[in-house]
């Protein structure tokens, strides 16, 4: 399952989510953010439109960060960096 908030990508394996018992990221996302993500059937996921979620996400990152230490590392961010490449290139961080 995948979805945008206004300039990130959360991506969750749920595979990985199958005998979960903290659900550490949607804890999260109710005390972090604005309660995007909701559980459903045992797993995180969202039910407010495109729209919805760019509007309202905080792009706070704390699901991600939970469920690294609390859940089965199940979630991914993607935030893309305009320029970063370059920047790694030019300073060899590449
Ligand atoms: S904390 Fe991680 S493993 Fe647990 S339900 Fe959430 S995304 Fe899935």
């Amino acid at each position: 399952m995948e979805f945008s908030e206004r300039t990130i990508k959360i991506i969750i394996d749920e595979a990985k989510c199958e005998g979960c018992k903290t659900h550490a990221c949607v804890e999260a996302c109710n005390t972090y953010d604005r309660g995007i993500l909701v559980l459903k059937d045992g797993k995180p996921a969202v039910e407010l439109s495109p729209e919805e979620l760019a509007r309202r996400g905080t792009e706070c990152l704390a699901c991600e960060y939970e469920c690294w230490f609390r859940g089965n590392s199940a979630i991914t961010i993607e935030v893309p960096i305009k320029g970063l490449d370059e920047y790694r290139k030019k300073y060899g961080t590449l």
